[in-house]
């Protein structure tokens, strides 16, 4: 069972909230949840600690996302991968551009408070559209506060570490936003599919990860973790589109045709991975994403709303500034 979100949604967490969400599903002025974000700056000092107590419930997502239920049985096959969310095509760019301006103003505030992160997670299957969210979002974004990070097939060295090694080497400090382009979760995907390690490791895997969230969740890293979902006609499109133009070959694996023939073992993966580790401080969000317009609005929107909702603060100005002239 999956959670609604947005106009059409019935999971709702403040029923005030979701009200003025139908009203104005697109609206710039999301209602804001800063009493869940205000705990996780409740920490003394410059340490960001939280208490385990405090259950830090995320923003709703954008509508036309479908957030997994924490403990719900979840498929992929229940969610039309060309929802819109309610968005048209003809308001889809200046909706972005509205999305990325609060990105941009909020992180600067984010980076400037330096105390808490976010960390945005993209998982799909190849052709998803992860890049091209990733490009598409973080447009504008001041680049020395972000960092993103793209995880390919693993090194001698990492696979020397335990699993998560790799990832927890690059989550975002105090201040910073993080991009993971594919994360933990290829070691219950790929990994699964492929068979690269045995049951009983990979079984274990999803409560180790359950737990490393929880880890970044006290330590004040917020975790935003998108599933882009598509459709297999889509794939099919897409792969065609680059093996069609010579400026996208680049981009074509030949093993992404290897890849597509375990396509139901993958959604398989999928479907246990989001129903395995949807937590109530780290759920995941399920963007339908054959349109890529809306797929950007959406996921910006949950960004923004996010970072609304951790509402960032400049620090406190010096004390005795007034006073103070700057000499010639
Ligand atoms: P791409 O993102 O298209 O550049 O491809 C990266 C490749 O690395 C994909 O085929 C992934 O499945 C693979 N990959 C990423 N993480 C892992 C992992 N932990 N173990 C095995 N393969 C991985
Ligand atoms: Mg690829």
């Amino acid at each position: 069972m999956a959670r609604k979100n947005g106009k059409d949604g019935n999971g709702a967490r403040d029923d005030k909230a979701e009200e003025t969400r139908s009203q104005a599903p697109w609206s710039d002025h999301p209602p804001s949840f800063a009493g869940w974000a205000r705990a996780a700056i409740a920490g003394s000092g410059t340490a960001p600690s939280l208490s385990p107590h405090l259950h830090l419930i995320p923003p709703p997502a954008a509508p036309g996302i479908v957030t997994v239920g924490p403990g719900q049985a979840f498929s992929l096959a229940a969610i039309n991968p060309d929802a819109t969310g309610g968005l048209d095509k003809a308001e889809a760019k200046a909706a972005l551009d509205a999305q990325r301006t609060r990105i941009r103003s909020l992180q600067e505030k984010l980076y400037a408070e330096h105390r808490r992160s976010l960390l945005v997670v993209f998982q799909a299957i190849d052709t998803g559209g992860k890049d091209g969210t990733i490009r598409n979002v973080l447009e504008g974004v001041n680049p020395q506060g972000c960092r993103v990070w793209s995880f390919k097939v693993p090194s001698p060295e990492e696979l020397d570490q335990d699993f998560l090694w790799r990832y927890h080497r690059r989550t975002p400090g105090r201040g910073l936003i993080g991009v993971f382009n594919r994360s933990h979760y290829e070691d219950v995907l790929v990994v699964r599919v492929k068979g690269l390690v045995p049951e009983e490791t990979w079984r274990e895997r999803y409560g180790l990860i359950n737990e490393f969230e929880r880890l970044l969740t006290l330590s004040g890293c917020v975790i935003l973790k998108f599933f882009l979902h598509i459709s297999k006609d889509e794939q099919k499109e897409r792969l065609e589109a680059r093996l069609a133009d010579p400026e996208k070959h680049w981009k074509f694996d030949p093993a992404d045709l290897m890849e597509r023939k375990s396509w139901d073992a993958y959604q398989t993966a999928f479907d246990d991975a989001l129903t395995r580790c949807s937590t109530p401080y780290a759920p995941w969000h399920v963007v339908p994403a054959n349109r890529k317009w809306a797929r950007n609005v959406m996921v910006a929107r949950t960004i923004a709303d996010t970072l609304e909702a951790m509402d960032p603060r400049f620090p406190e100005p010096r004390k005795g500034l007034e006073g103070i002239t700057v000499p010639d």
